[in-house]
């Protein structure tokens, strides 16, 4: 192992999509970035299915070549089998010139990105723990690190800014800030396998992840290059507590048999791994950022699979984290500014989600209603005639690009903005859906869920800046974009 360094300007703990995004950004930047990682990669991750927003991030750290040529498995879209409907999407109706993405091994895809990382002038050490942080007040500024394979050296590192990329585990959140919250309407838990010889997914788009309900939950068939299908099952904790027999095996197989779309698939399948399952892992911490350091990707927040949303929310969060740093050491903005436009940018991508994941959840609503809300929660208009257009682009992750990315319409816009405030006071369920159809555990839980994130008024969402990309990455102000558009259009007119 080469030697650690005694300081840095930017320390990324944890080497996972979020942390090896952040990283990247900032060395191309021009930054002095150390990025350390508990595990040697290759290392396992669930999280196999990517939407296309992430390729936009790919591209601008300059990945994108080395992910299209690995051969992963493309992925067109979604096919799903949800309460009484079915239904797919295609990204090919997306606008921008993303229109696929991939469905990946996590363990390649995530040595590939931190490799990349390396690539880029990141100085990346695995097998490296942070075991503790030291503070200047409420300011991180150093940490204790020590070698967790092949020796048993330890140090400490300073910087100027700490990125917390450091997923579930989540450091700052759950050891110094102690902000991490459950979410209550998603107490859901887990539980998967990989199969070799299942056969190929023939409805819906090319590569498709498919996705059926069952009464208490519903499941993923994901299709990857290796030639194995990863199947899972996701189920509200009381559900699975009162229906687990005698082992997670049985109990997953008779989930199966519960879901025609995936049982078919499995007919002449085997499983080839053990069956793994997780619990507890939808939560939000109170706060994204405070004084020198950012917490991005899962160490932040994580919602429910079931938009497939994790990765996407890693490589968003990073690009929207690193542009906060480089602005900050840059002096174009001041901290403060930064880690506003960061918590609010951040935690509304993460709101949206979670509102949409949460209609979603109640399957009776049906496709209508779905597009309706989604439409309901973006500032875009998008056009009658393609009634989905709305839904696609948001669970692409291109909405959250394109929104952040737009100087002119402030990054959270007023329409969306109320749209939020009037879903954290439930007076839209209220008002608008029958008493009778609407789960009271649900609805107690979304408020629990809400309660805490009340912060998000029209006012306050409104900050005037926006991520920039080129010629560097950055934030610029509104005020800018709209003076440089103006002096365009008069030279043109
Ligand atoms: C059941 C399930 C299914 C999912 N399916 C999908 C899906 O289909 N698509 C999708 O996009 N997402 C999915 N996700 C979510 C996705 O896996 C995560 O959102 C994503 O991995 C988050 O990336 P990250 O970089 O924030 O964290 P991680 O990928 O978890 O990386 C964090 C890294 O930090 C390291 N680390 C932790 N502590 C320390 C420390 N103290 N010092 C040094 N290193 C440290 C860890 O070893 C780890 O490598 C799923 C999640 C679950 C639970």
């Amino acid at each position: 192992m080469s030697t650690l360094p005694k300081s840095t300007q930017v320390l990324v703990i944890g080497g996972g999509p979020a942390g090896s995004t952040a990283a990247t950004l900032l060395a191309r930047e021009g930054f002095d970035v150390t990025l350390v990682e508990k595990a040697v990669g290759p290392r396992y991750h669930i999280g196999e299915s990517l939407l296309p927003s992430s390729m936009e991030v790919l591209e601008l750290i300059g990945a994108k070549e080395k992910v299209d040529a690995y051969g992963f498995q493309r992925k067109d879209g979604a096919y799903l089998e949800w309460g009484s409907e079915t239904w797919s999407f295609q990204f090919a109706q997306l606008n921008g010139k993303q229109k696929h993405s991939y469905q990946v091994r996590r363990a390649d895809f995530d040595k590939l990105l931190l490799d990349h990382a390396s690539s880029q002038g990141v100085k990346v050490f695995e097998g490296i723990e942070v075991r503790e942080l030291s503070f200047n007040g409420t300011r991180p500024q150093s940490a204790i690190w020590s070698q967790t394979s092949g020796g048993n050296s330890s140090g400490e590192l300073s910087f100027d800014f700490v990125i917390d990329a450091s997923g579930r585990a989540g450091l700052m959140a759950t050891r110094y800030l102690k902000n991490r919250r459950q979410n209550n309407i998603f107490q859901n838990v887990a539980v998967w396998g990989y199969w070799k010889g299942a056969s190929k997914l023939t409805k819906g788009p090319e590569g498709a992840i498919g996705v059926g309900s069952i009464p208490e939950g519903w499941l993923w068939a994901i299709p990857l290059h290796d030639g194995t299908l990863s199947v899972g099952v996701v189920l509200h904790r009381e559900a699975y507590k009162a229906q687990r027999s005698a082992n997670l095996k049985e109990f997953y197989l008779n989930a199966i048999a519960e879901c025609p779309l995936v049982a078919e698939l499995l007919t002449q399948a085997e499983l080839v791994s053990s069956v793994e399952a997780e619990q507890d892992y939808s939560y939000t911490a109170e706060s994204f950022c405070g004084p020198g350091y950012f917490l991005v990707g899962d160490a932040a927040c994580f919602l429910d699979p079931l938009l497939s949303t994790g990765v996407h929310l890693a490589n968003f969060s990073a690009m929207l984290a690193s542009a906060s740093i480089a602005s900050v050491l840059r002096n174009e903005v001041t901290e403060d500014q930064a880690l506003s436009f960061y918590e609010k940018s951040y935690r509304q991508a993460y709101l949206r989600f979670l509102m949409m994941v949460s209609f979603l959840y109640d399957q009776k609503r049906g496709q209508k209603a779905y597009y309706q809300e989604a439409q309901d929660l973006t500032h875009n208009d998008y056009k009658a005639d393609a009634a989905n257009a709305a839904f696609v682009n948001i669970v692409s992750g291109m909405e959250d690009l394109t929104e952040v990315q737009d100087g002119i319409d402030n990054q959270v816009t007023e329409k969306i903005s109320q749209r939020v405030a009037k879903n954290l006071s439930m007076d839209d369920v209220r008002e608008n859906y029958d008493p009778e159809a609407l789960d009271p555990q649900i609805m107690q839980a979304m408020e629990g869920t809400f309660s805490f994130s009340k912060d998000l008024s029209v006012e306050a969402a409104i900050d005037g800046f926006y991520v920039v990309t080129q010629p560097r990455l950055g934030l610029g102000r509104v005020q800018h974009k709209a003076e440089e558009l103006l002096s365009s259009e008069l030279v043109h007119s």
